[in-house]
C-alpha cells in the first residue's frame, strides 16, 4: 500500500467518526424537565409575577406550546408516561406511593441506548425503582433535599454540600463536557424545584422580599356551582398550606392576621418562596445553552424544557396540582432544534407529555414501538401542514385517598370546553366553557343551555377512552386493585385541631410518609 493511503486511512475514520457524531439525523437531546413549574411563572408564557430570561431565550430561539397538557397531573406518573408514551393504566405507574414503576417495560432512553446514543439523567428521577437504560445516572433520592442533598450515583450514595438545583446544573455542565464525544447523546437534567416545600437558594432568599405580587382572580374562590370534588380536597393555600408549614418555623403568620386579610399575607409568603426556586432553575437552562453553546453543540441539539405538569399559584385559593383544572393540567414546553425550528414560533395546538417519546423517536430515526400511544411533534415544530391533529386530549388522575384530598377524576378537554367526572366515593360532573369563563367557575354540567355540548363531550371522553384502552369499568378496578392513593394510614391534616395539634400533626405526618 503506497505510504500516503496509510496517512490518509486514519484521517478518512477520523472524518467518518466526526460526521457520525454530527450526524444531522441523529440528533443530540437535552431534556430539561423541572417539578410543579406553573407556566404563569415564565416570562415568555406571559407572567406577570416573574422574568426567566434564559427561558425566554429558549423560547425567543424556538418552538413554544401553548396548549401542552399532562394526562395525570401527579409527579412520578406524569415522568412515567413521558418515558413509555403510555398512560398510567397501561405503564402501572397510577400514583406517587402505592405504586412503583416497573422499570422493565419499554422507554424511550432504552430505545436511544439500543441505537448507540450515550444516555444519562442527573437530578430529580422519583419513579420509586432504579433508572434503567442510562448509560450513566445521578439521581436525588425520591423527592430529594434542597440543602445540601444526597445523590445517588450509579448506586452509591453522596452528599453535596450546596444547593439541589445549582448542584443538577453543575453536574449537567459537567457530565456535557466529560461525555463521549464520539456518540449522540440524551441528557435529562431534571429539577426538584420548584416543589414543596419551596425552598429557595441562598442566592436569592431575600430576592423578592418587600415585593408585593398581583393576585389571582379567584384567590377566594368559595367553589360555589360546583361539586364536592372541587371544594372538598385539602388544598388552599389558607388553611392546609399552614397546616402543612406551621410547626417548621417557616411560616411567621403576623399575630392577629385574620380571614382574607391572612389568606392574602400567605398567598404573598408563598409567592416570594416559590418564585425564588423559579430563579435558579432558569439559572440552571442559562447554564446548560451556554454549555451548548461553548462546545458547538447547540446546532446539533434539540432542547426541550417542560415540567412534569403545572401547578396552581392562589388560583381557586390554591396551591399544588392534581386537578383537571387548567393551571395543573398545563405544563410549559418549549423546544429549541436550530436546524428545524424557526426561532420565536408559537404552537396552539394540543400536545400531550404523552407526546415527547415518540416526537425524539422521530427525530433520532429510531422506529417507535407500536404500542406508544403519542403522536411525533415533529411536524408542528417545523411547521409542516398536518390535516389531523387531535382536537381533545383525555385525563385521568388515580390518587385518592392521598395528600392534597383530590378526589379521582377523569375527563375530556377540547379546545374550547371540558368535561371532567369524579367516580369514586362521589358521582360528580362539572363542565366548562373555557372561552367564556377561563378561570373555571361557571359549571356547566347541568346547564340546559349546554345539553348538546355536554352529550357531544360525553361521547367524546368515550371515545378518546375506547382509544386508549381505558373505561369506567377499568376505573372502577383501579380504585379495588389500589384502594389508597398515599399510604393506608394516611389522613387528612384538616381533620387534626387545625392549629393546636402539634403532637397529633407529626404523627400523621410520620404515617402520610410511609415511617413506622
Ligand atoms: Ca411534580
Amino acid at each position: 500500500m503506497p505510504k500516503e493511503y496509510l496517512l490518509i486511512f486514519p484521517a478518512l475514520l477520523l472524518l467518518a467518526q466526526a460526521l457520525h457524531a454530527e450526524d444531522p439525523k441523529r440528533p443530540n437531546i437535552v431534556f430539561i424537565m423541572s417539578d410543579d413549574h406553573a407556566n404563569n411563572a415564565i416570562s415568555a408564557y406571559g407572567s406577570n409575577l416573574i422574568q426567566t430570561p434564559h427561558l425566554d431565550r429558549l423560547a425567543s430561539e424556538g418552538m413554544l406550546f401553548n396548549n401542552a397538557f399532562c394526562t395525570n397531573s401527579i409527579c412520578g406518573p406524569s415522568r412515567a408516561v413521558i418515558l413509555t408514551g403510555k398512560y398510567s393504566h397501561l405503564n402501572g405507574f397510577l400514583v406517587n406511593e402505592t405504586t412503583r414503576f416497573d422499570g422493565s417495560q419499554t422507554t424511550f432512553p432504552k430505545l436511544f441506548q439500543q441505537a448507540g446514543y450515550e444516555t444519562a439523567v442527573i437530578g430529580k428521577w422519583h419513579l420509586g425503582t432504579e433508572p434503567i437504560g442510562f448509560d450513566y445516572w445521578d439521581v436525588l433520592p425520591g423527592q430529594g433535599s434542597y440543602y445540601d442533598p444526597d445523590f445517588i450515583k450509579m448506586g452509591e450514595t453522596i452528599t453535596h454540600e450546596g444547593y439541589a438545583t445549582e448542584i443538577i446544573a453543575e453536574k449537567s455542565v459537567e457530565w456535557l463536557r466529560n461525555r463521549d464525544a464520539d456518540k449522540p447523546f440524551v441528557l435529562f437534567s431534571q429539577h426538584k424545584a420548584p416543589h414543596s416545600d419551596f425552598s429557595p437558594s441562598p442566592k436569592y432568599r431575600n430576592h423578592f422580599d418587600g415585593h408585593t405580587f398581583l393576585e389571582p382572580e379567584t384567590l377566594f374562590d368559595d367553589y360555589e356551582g360546583r361539586s364536592e370534588g372541587a371544594s372538598v380536597s385539602d388544598m388552599r393555600i389558607d388553611p392546609h398550606l399552614v397546616l402543612q408549614y406551621q410547626w417548621d418555623e417557616k411560616l411567621p403568620i403576623p399575630e392577629g392576621l385574620t380571614g382574607k386579610d391572612r389568606t392574602r399575607w400567605l398567598y404573598q409568603w408563598y409567592m416570594r418562596r416559590y418564585l425564588a426556586c423559579v430563579l435558579s432553575v432558569d439559572d440552571a437552562v442559562g447554564a446548560v445553552l451556554d454549555t451548548l453553546d461553548e462546545l458547538g453543540l447547540a446546532d446539533n441539539t434539540i432542547v426541550v424544557y417542560t415540567s412534569d405538569q403545572g401547578f396552581f399559584l392562589g388560583e381557586h385559593g390554591w396551591y399544588d396540582k392534581r386537578y383537571m383544572y387548567e393551571e395543573s393540567l398545563r405544563m410549559p414546553l418549549i423546544v429549541r432544534y436550530p436546524p428545524a425550528i424557526k426561532p420565536g414560533s408559537i404552537e396552539d395546538r394540543i400536545v400531550l407529555n404523552l407526546d415527547y417519546a415518540q416526537t425524539f423517536l422521530d427525530y433520532a430515526g429510531i422506529a417507535a414501538p407500536g404500542d406508544m400511544q403519542g403522536r411525533s411533534l415533529r411536524p408542528l415544530l417545523e411547521s409542516e401542514p398536518v390535516a389531523l391533529w387531535r382536537r381533545s386530549m383525555y385525563y385521568h388522575f388515580y390518587e385518592y385517598p392521598g395528600w392534597h384530598y383530590v378526589k379521582r377524576h377523569y375527563g375530556v378537554r377540547t379546545d374550547r370546553f371540558k368535561l371532567i367526572r369524579y367516580y369514586h366515593d362521589i358521582e360528580a360532573w362539572e363542565m366548562y366553557d373555557l372561552e367564556t369563563d377561563p378561570n373555571e367557575v361557571s359549571n356547566l354540567a347541568d346547564d340546559p343551555a349546554y345539553a348538546d355540548v355536554r352529550a357531544e363531550l360525553e361521547t367524546e371522553l368515550a371515545r378518546l377512552q375506547a382509544q386508549y384502552g381505558d373505561s369506567p369499568e377499568l376505573a372502577q378496578e383501579m380504585v379495588e386493585r389500589y384502594p389508597h392513593g398515599s399510604y393506608p394510614e394516611w389522613e387528612r391534616y384538616s381533620d387534626l385541631a387545625p392549629y393546636g395539634d402539634l403532637e397529633g400533626w407529626r404523627a400523621a405526618q410520620k404515617r402520610n410518609s410511609g415511617e413506622n
